[in-house]
């Protein structure tokens, strides 16, 4: 398995090699320079090399270099996500074969509170077993920690971004 979490390898454009006002510049006019020729793949194609052995079709993400299935292979937090979409659909489906009338919205923190407190209300209510409403809280904490993970990250990012803007107008 890859260990190069951080691997900025192939097609990067806009988050180039720091070069300060420039790079600052084209954040603010949302014109970034015409990006090196850094590979083969058109700018808005994830390019990353698939399985079959050819370059990754899908459009990137929007503000990265791959798409939504590649980037999660590189970035922790993001792969934590697309692996809660697919629990997302699990614990619908499991609460569905309890026969229960709970719908499971684990998108938001108010949502996925709103589904705890009705399957502890079933639990209670001898509904579904302990171990059912186990199963449904694993993929509720999974869903919280995801949630909390893209946060931070988002935090960060910003912050990384007034920093450099802010050296950058110190410097001009
Ligand atoms: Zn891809």
């Amino acid at each position: 398995m890859s260990e190069n979490i951080n691997a900025r390898d192939g097609v990067v454009e806009v988050q180039a090699p720091s070069t300060g006002a420039v790079q600052a510049l084209a954040q603010v006019t949302g014109k970034p320079r015409r990006a090196r020729a850094a590979g083969s793949a058109p700018s808005n194609l994830c390019g990353e090399s698939t399985k079959a052995g050819g370059a990754c079709r899908t459009p990137k993400m929007s503000g990265r270099s791959r798409c939504r299935f590649h980037e999660a292979q590189h970035d922790p937090a993001l792969g934590a996500l697309v692996a809660t979409d697919r629990q997302r659909g699990g614990a619908i489906r499991t609460v569905r074969e309890f026969g229960l009338d709970i719908p499971v919205d684990l998108s938001t923190p108010e949502s996925t509170r709103t589904v705890a407190e009705r399957v502890a209300g079933a639990v209670l209510a001898g509904k579904i077993t302990a171990s059912q409403a186990q199963a449904v809280s694993t993929l509720i904490t999974a869903a919280l920690r995801a949630t909390e993970a893209a946060v931070t990250r988002d935090l960060e990012e910003l912050e990384r971004r007034i920093e450099e803007e802010l050296e950058a107008r110190g410097r001009g």
